[in-house]
């Protein structure tokens, strides 16, 4: 019983410094949000399988807090929980539009949306705002969203997501795959573009099941006149899995890493060399 109670304490314990340690990440963000301090906007290149050409750059958040880089994975789930993603996607948007203004090869720029910025009205007036703000076309702008967004906020997302198509923004649905009705999403709404998680074109090198996922999808974005992308492309096996199952554009370290600007000119001459 002794042993019971100790164990329940830890337990206790150990919650409470998860929270508390949540808390001070809250604090840190809302400051690094409030001050623009330690936050940054890297880009990673999105390639055309057959051309080379670098047809968009995605827009991925870092943070440095003064101390160390912390990754997305961690603090976008808790700007999410706390409110603070919307501030947060401002900037991102804010942030990525006005580089992609000045890029010379008139790549487009593609910006995650979280679930949570959507289905409250106040995604399409930062869309337009960031527009407005960096000069840059409509046609120039892609937003990444995953089903979450779907499932979440059903009909207000998608009428929020037509607005933005109506604008002449791109809408791409992320992480293809991985959820739960990916299918069902492509009925109710006509997305620009597919993105194909990371985790089926690296497993597709030794797993049949895998590659046939990725040509069925491949096939699929023919049919209904959607761009397929290939997530997670790391090594040239990959990258040759991905055209072999006819995959319309790549994306992953082996194309390039996320930069803070567009220093991905040499990656022409690795996709000329396949
Ligand atoms: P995501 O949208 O699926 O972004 C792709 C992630 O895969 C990025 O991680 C990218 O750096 C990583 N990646 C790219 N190429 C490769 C590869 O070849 N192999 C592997 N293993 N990984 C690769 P990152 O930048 O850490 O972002 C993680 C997630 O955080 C993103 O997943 C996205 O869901 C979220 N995120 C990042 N930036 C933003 C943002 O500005 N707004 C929102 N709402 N979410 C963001
Ligand atoms: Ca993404
Ligand atoms: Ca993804
Ligand atoms: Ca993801």
């Amino acid at each position: 019983k002794a042993a019971g109670k100790g164990t329940a304490r830890t337990f206790t314990a150990e919650m409470q410094s998860r929270v508390q340690q949540r808390v001070r990440l809250e604090a840190r963000l809302r400051a690094a949000l409030e001050n623009l301090a330690g936050l940054f906007v890297f880009f990673q290149p999105i390639c055309d399988i057959a051309t080379g050409g670098v047809t968009a750059r995605e827009a991925l958040v870092r943070w440095h807090d003064g101390r160390r880089w912390i990754s997305p994975a961690d603090f976008v789930p808790v700007a999410e929980e706390t409110g603070l993603i919307d501030q947060l996607g401002t900037f991102v948007l804010d942030t990525a539009c006005r580089s992609a203004a000045g890029w010379q090869d008139g790549a487009r720029v593609a910006v995650n949306v979280s679930a949570r910025q959507l289905g409250k009205g106040t995604l399409v007036p930062a869309v337009e705002a960031a527009l407005r703000g960096s000069g840059l076309p409509a046609g120039r702008l892609e937003v990444e969203v995953t089903e979450t967004a779907l499932l979440c906020h059903g009909a207000q997302a998608i009428t929020e997501l037509r607005r933005l198509r109506e604008l002449g923004v791109r809408v791409a649905l992320d992480d293809f795959g991985t959820g739960y009705s990916s299918l069902a999403h492509l009925r109710t709404f006509s997305f620009d573009k597919i993105k194909i998680d990371g985790s089926f074109v690296r497993d597709a090198v030794d797993r049949a099941d895998c590659a046939a996922v990725v040509r069925a999808v491949a096939e699929l974005g023919r049919r209904l006149g959607v761009v397929t992308v290939a997530e997670g492309i790391e090594r040239p096996e990959h990258l040759a899995c991905a055209r072999d199952e006819g995959c319309a554009e790549v994306q992953g370290y082996f194309l390039g890493r996320p930069v803070p600007r567009d220093e991905d000119v040499p990656l022409i001459a690795r996709l000329d060399a396949q």
